[in-house]
């Protein structure tokens, strides 16, 4: 096992282990499962097990293994405040307290604000007086280190980042998302700032292995490497010196054998110019069904009126190369649920971006097209109800 450092120079093991997929039995997590899966990981080097008050049962299962193995004291444990569902530092207490219950733990290694999309939410919970909340946690010992997760788009995630003195961060990112959500822009400022940064859905929900055109397969297969689809995408990461942990959601004994034969040989660096010209073709081909020959550029940025234009254009795309729900989730995500949402209604129609695209794609046209797809009337009513949820009200805790 590899291991890079985190802000404060602890080791942490280049792969972590996700905890959100485990297999279920019936109705619950099928724990001794789980656990002969977790103990392989353990045996395999790794240090860094990230979990969520929101995943079922989660909390509870990894807390029942790590003690019943003895093990507490040797692993990282990350867990998330589900900011959304707070209203009030004593909700947050109340969902620590609980957290730490269920973990069978006084303390939390890495502990996270879930799932920011943007910097509103982390207004929010300053208004609420979290700093001080984090800042007693930190003190006493029971929170180590303070980070957040991350699924909005690059600009807010900038602003969160600059916003405080982090010590870690977790975003989603793959060589699909290289310029999406906090994507390598996101990636390499966290770097230059010092604070590490953990990888969530290095596969994209295992779509990089399940979801591969066969071409693209065929063309991984035959190349003299010898690596399998999932090596491509992780090694892909653990090339970037930026990249801290991969999180990987492995539920099968031959999963954590075969990511933890990846992080033990992969090496910054690693990677050939033959090696980024395969994955620069792989995505070709995954984009073949795309709908917008966007490529995720940015020149086009900013819009004076504020629309994600690369943003909208790729989860438009990621309706017809990942499926339809599938692209209107992640529209939901990094473009909906924002406190001014960058939907193309906000367009104006003023030309500025058509006159700094490469591509000469057609921006405001096929804008329109995409807001049609991705938001029928349903979808309108179901981010603004998500809207209201995440950025405002909060439940009652
Ligand atoms: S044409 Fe529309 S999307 Fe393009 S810069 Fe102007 S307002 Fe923004
Ligand atoms: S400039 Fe063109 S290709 Fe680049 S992000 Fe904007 S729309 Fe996409």
């Amino acid at each position: 096992m590899q291991y890079r450092k985190d802000k404060y120079g602890r080791e942490l093991s280049v792969l972590g282990f996700g905890c959100m997929r485990f297999t279920r039995k019936g109705n619950v997590l099928d724990l001794d499962k789980a656990e002969s899966e977790i103990m392989a990981a353990y045996r395999a080097g790794v240090n860094y097990y990230d979990t969520a008050y929101i995943y079922p049962g989660s909390e509870v299962l990894l807390g029942t293994v790590l003690k019943r193995n003895g093990i507490r004291e040797k692993v990282n444990v990350a867990t998330k405040l589900p900011q959304y569902m707070v209203s009030s530092l004593k909700g947050a207490e109340k969902t620590f307290r609980e957290e730490l219950d269920r973990l069978q733990t006084d303390y939390i290694d890495y502990y996270l604000m879930h799932m920011f999309t943007d910097v509103a939410q982390w207004q929010r919970l300053k208004d609420m007086g979290i700093l001080k909340w984090i800042e007693e946690k930190k003190e006493a010992g029971i929170i180590r280190n303070i980070g957040f997760s991350y699924h909005g788009n690059t600009e807010n995630f900038l602003k969160i980042l600059a916003d405080y003195d982090w010590d870690f961060c977790q975003i989603q990112y793959n060589y699909l998302d290289e310029h999406t959500q906090a994507g390598v822009k996101g990636l390499k400022a966290a770097a230059e700032r010092g604070i590490p940064v953990i990888i969530m859905e290095p596969l994209r929900g295992g779509k990089l292995v399940g979801m591969l055109p066969p071409e693209a397969r065929k063309l991984m297969q035959e190349n003299g490497r010898g690596w399998s689809p999932a090596a491509w995408a992780f090694r892909w990461l653990y090339d970037q010196p930026e990249v801290t942990v991969v999180l990987s959601g492995m539920n099968s004994l031959e999963m954590v054998a075969e990511n933890a034969a990846t992080a033990d040989a992969a090496r910054p660096g690693d990677f050939t110019e033959e090696d980024r010209a395969l994955i620069a073709r792989v995505r070709e081909m995954i984009r073949k069904g795309e709908k917008v020959g966007c490529t995720g550029c940015r020149y086009c940025m900013p819009c004076p009126q504020g629309v994600d234009i690369p943003g909208i254009f790729r989860c438009y795309n990621a309706m017809y190369t990942e499926g339809k729900k599938d692209g209107r989730f992640q529209f939901a995500q990094t473009v909906g649920i924002t406190r001014r949402p960058a939907f193309a209604t906000r367009c104006v129609g003023c030309g500025k971006c058509e006159k700094h695209c490469p591509q000469a794609i057609p921006i405001r046209e096929k804008l329109k097209e995409a807001d049609r797809s991705l938001r029928p009337l349903p979808y309108k009513i179901g981010i603004n109800v998500a809207r209201a949820f995440m950025l405002r009200k909060g439940r009652s805790r």
